[in-house]
C-alpha cells in the first residue's frame, strides 16, 4: 500500500503573517488527518518561518527548486546543502513554470535530481504535457521523455527515492482539471514505464497528480488506483481548501 501524500506548492506567494496563520491552522489539524503525509513548499524566504510553525507536527518542509551545483560562485542560487540545512525534507524539481519561464531543461532537471538525492533530499519530479502536445496525441511520449532523462541520470536503483508529480500543463492554475480517467490513464502509463525497468519500484513509487486540484474534485482524483496524492498550487494558500483535500486523501 502506498501512503497518500499531499504537498502544497505556494509558488511566489506569501509573507510571514500569512505563513504563520496558514501553518498554525494546518499544524493544529495534522493529527485529525489520519495516515497521510503532508508537506509544504513555501518560497525560500519563508522556509524558516514555516519550519518553526510546523515543528512538532507531522507536516514536513520542502522547497520549490534548487541549484544543480554544490555551494560556490552562483549568485542568487540556492544549493541542496543549504536546503537541507534549512530543514527541508523535500524539493520540487522541474515544475512546468520553471520549464516554461526559466529555461529549465530535461538536462538540468536530471542534474538537480541527482544533486538532491546526494544531499538526502526527497525530489518531487514534475512531468506533464502542454495543451498542444495533448491535442497532437503526444502526451505519453512527452512524459516518457521527461522521465527517461531523470532515470538515465540517477540510475534505476535510485528511482525508489523519488516522487513523481504528473502535472498536465494545461491544467495548472487554469481551473481546468484532468478528468479522473485522463489522470489515471497517465499515472498507470508512468507506472508501466517504471515497471518495465524495475517491477518493485513501480509498485512503491508515489505518483502525484497536480493541476487545479481542490476540495471539490480531490476525492474523485485521489480515489483512482494509481494516484497517490496531490501537488497543490493555488488551493494550498487557503487552509480550509488544503485541509479539505488532505481529508479526501
Ligand atoms: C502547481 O503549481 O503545481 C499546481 C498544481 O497549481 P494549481 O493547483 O494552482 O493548478
Amino acid at each position: 500500500m502506498r501512503k497518500k501524500i499531499i504537498i502544497g506548492n505556494w509558488k511566489m506567494n506569501g509573507r510571514k503573517v500569512m505563513a504563520s496563520k496558514l501553518c498554525t491552522t494546518i499544524a493544529n489539524e495534522m493529527q485529525s488527518l489520519g495516515n497521510i503525509d503532508v508537506a509544504l513548499c513555501p518560497p525560500f524566504t519563508l522556509l524558516e518561518e514555516v519550519r518553526q510553525m510546523i515543528a512538532g507536527s507531522a507536516c514536513s518542509l520542502g522547497a520549490q527548486d534548487l541549484d544543480m551545483h554544490d555551494d560556490g560562485a552562483y549568485t542568487g542560487q540556492v544549493s541542496a546543502g543549504m536546503l537541507k540545512d534549512s530543514g527541508c525534507e523535500w524539493v520540487i524539481i522541474g515544475h512546468s513554470e520553471r520549464r516554461a519561464l526559466f529555461g529549465e531543461t530535461s538536462h538540468s532537471v536530471s542534474k538537480k535530481t541527482k544533486q538532491a538525492l546526494e544531499n538526502d533530499l526527497k525530489p518531487i519530479i514534475c512531468v506533464g504535457e502542454t495543451e498542444d502536445e495533448r491535442k497532437a496525441g503526444q502526451e505519453a511520449s512527452v512524459v516518457q521523455g521527461q522521465l527517461q532523462s531523470v532515470i538515465d541520470e540517477i540510475g534505476v536503483g535510485s528511482v525508489k527515492n523519488i516522487t513523481i508529480a504528473y502535472e498536465p500543463v494545461w491544467a495548472i492554475g487554469t481551473g481546468l482539471t484532468a478528468t479522473p480517467e485522463q489522470a489515471q490513464a497517465m499515472h498507470s502509463f508512468i507506472r508501466e514505464q517504471l515497471g518495465s525497468r524495475h517491477h518493485e519500484t513501480a509498485k512503491t513509487c508515489r505518483i502525484l497528480y497536480g493541476g487545479s486540484m481542490k476540495e471539490s474534485n480531490a476525492g474523485n482524483l485521489l480515489g483512482c488506483p494509481d494516484i497517490d496524492g496531490g501537488l497543490i498550487g493555488s488551493a494550498s494558500l487557503n487552509a480550509e481548501e488544503f485541509l479539505g483535500i488532505c481529508r479526501s486523501a
